[in-house]
């Protein structure tokens, strides 16, 4: 003996057939919603891409200028972008 609720639900030939179509629609709709967010590689499907970019890109010297820094203490020529020695750590102004 079904419970009331499914019998008042299944009682009639138009609501049984009302509740086959809602299911059908619910998932067809759930079977596009998936087949488009696959054609889009959408966030539920995408795989995290690695970012090959840099994390620090040092700063370019602006044009015209020195490209190296001589260490006023140990006469080292370092890379402009460093900021102290390489040899001896001394501040690059
Ligand atoms: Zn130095």
């Amino acid at each position: 003996m079904p419970p009331q609720f499914c019998a008042s639900l299944l009682s009639s030939v138009s609501s049984y057939h009302a509740l086959t179509v809602g299911m059908a629609i619910f998932g067809v709709v759930g079977l596009v919603l998936t087949i488009a967010a696959l054609a889009m590689k959408g966030p539920l499907f995408a795989a995290a891409v690695p970012s090959f970019a840099p994390m620090y890109m040092p700063p370019v010297p602006p044009a015209g200028t020195v490209t190296s820094r001589t260490c006023p203490k140990c006469e080292r020529t370092n890379r402009w972008a460093d900021r102290f020695c390489s040899a001896c750590g001394t501040p690059l102004s």
